[in-house]
């Protein structure tokens, strides 16, 4: 097919982009299939649904639907800042934290200016950066986590962002938070550290620490965090950021003056006081935690022991495992685009369906071990 005139003339940095590729729709395959009991293990969604209190909140709207959002989110902000303690100055809020990390590569890169991520760290990190026609500066990771030593050595004078994942996702890797303030002090103050703790309320409590207080000592610092994953809102896209007054001004004015709709910033309001279901969401994804890695071992499959609501197992050839699941109605995460050909990504479930994913895992294997016997 012959491009239109206008494709050569497009930036090589735009053209040479990857679309992030997200989880695959339950619908979907449950059409290619013609299968109506699908599971889907690949997006790090809360089984359990979302925040009651958010939904009992939804309930209400009507007339509003018909208003701009308030730009400013003032609702949501105030409720954040009797959380966190903070000013509503020092808050951001973005169409999914998603929205937020884009913010970031806006405000702060650009064509002559660098970005630092790990491998192996969510995607979007890379994605944002070559977006804004920066250069990506992947930092090798250790024990599939972040090498934070090897990051500080990665600054060079064109660096403006750090990104950095905590827990990381795919892996699940962990910095313990007193490593990550000792590490804060030797990122230049020109750099923007984005701490990004998508995954923050799912720590158990030995692990849990608050970056909130370190804002006072680091203007640079912004933590973000999301109403996808614990609180069960993927589907309404909100997220946030604390940080510097400076960073959120700047940020800002880059910002759509509408980035977060009317429903969005009702529910998250609603969810944020919604301690009995954050509680019951970590107990239900350490039970199914434990059960997943348990199958793993059962199975003799090793996975990175790592935090988070998702699992990340080495299954051979990821791309094939992942295809004969599909079949099975079971959507789990392939991995190869991170550089993790061996490995799946598999989201905590409910009870149930882990069990099912397992069940599924089990026979595919077994398979695999027929095949690859007679091969032999
Ligand atoms: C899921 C995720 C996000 C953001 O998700 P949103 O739905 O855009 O809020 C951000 N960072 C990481 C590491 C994630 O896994």
């Amino acid at each position: 097919m012959n491009s239109p005139a206008y494709y050569a003339a497009v930036p090589a940095h735009i053209r040479q982009l990857t679309p992030y590729q997200p989880g695959k729709p339950m619908a979907e395959l449950e059409r290619e299939l013609g299968l109506s009991s699908v599971i889907k293990l690949a997006s790090n969604e809360n089984p359990m649904g979302p925040s009651p209190k958010a939904l009992a909140a939804l309930s209400t709207l009507s007339a509003e639907l018909a208003l701009y959002p308030d730009g400013n989110g003032f609702e949501l902000k105030n409720a954040l800042s009797q959380q966190f303690g903070l000013e509503q100055n020092r808050f951001i809020l973005g169409n999914g934290s998603n929205d937020v990390l884009d913010l970031v590569a806006r405000t702060f890169l650009g064509p002559g200016r660098a970005a630092i991520y790990s491998q192996y760290a969510f995607a979007v990190y890379s994605l944002a950066t070559q977006m804004a026609g920066a250069q990506g500066i992947e930092v090798v990771a250790t024990a599939y986590g972040h090498d934070l030593d090897a990051m500080v050595r990665a600054v060079t004078p064109e660096t403006r962002v750090v990104f950095v994942a905590n827990p990381n996702n795919p892996t699940g890797t962990f910095v313990e938070g007193a490593e990550l303030y000792a590490w804060l002090q030797r990122i230049p103050p020109q750099i923007v550290v984005v701490l990004d703790e998508a995954y923050t309320e799912f720590l158990p409590n030995a692990l849990r620490y608050d970056a909130v207080p370190w804002l006072n000592q680091f203007p640079n610092l912004l933590i973000c965090r999301t109403f996808s994953k614990a609180y069960g809102l993927a589907g309404l896209r909100v997220g946030f950021a604390m940080g510097h007054p400076a960073l959120m001004d700047l940020m800002n004015r880059v910002r759509q003056p509408f980035n977060v709709s009317v429903p969005a910033l009702i529910a998250a309001t609603a969810a944020l006081g919604d301690q009995e279901f954050l509680e019951q969401t970590r107990q239900m994804n350490d039970r199914g935690r434990q059960q997943l890695q348990k199958g793993f071992d059962r199975l003799g499959l090793t996975f990175v022991p790592g935090q988070g609501n998702f699992v990340l197992v080495e299954v051979g050839q990821g791309a094939k495992i992942y295809d004969q699941l599909l079949r099975l109605g079971v959507i789990v995460r392939p991995v190869g685009a991170y550089g993790l050909p061996r490995h799946l990504r598999v989201s905590i479930g409910t009870q149930a369906e882990n069990d099912r994913f397992l069940a599924c895992l089990a026979q595919v294997m077994t398979q695999e071990m027929v095949v690859a016997a007679r091969v032999g």
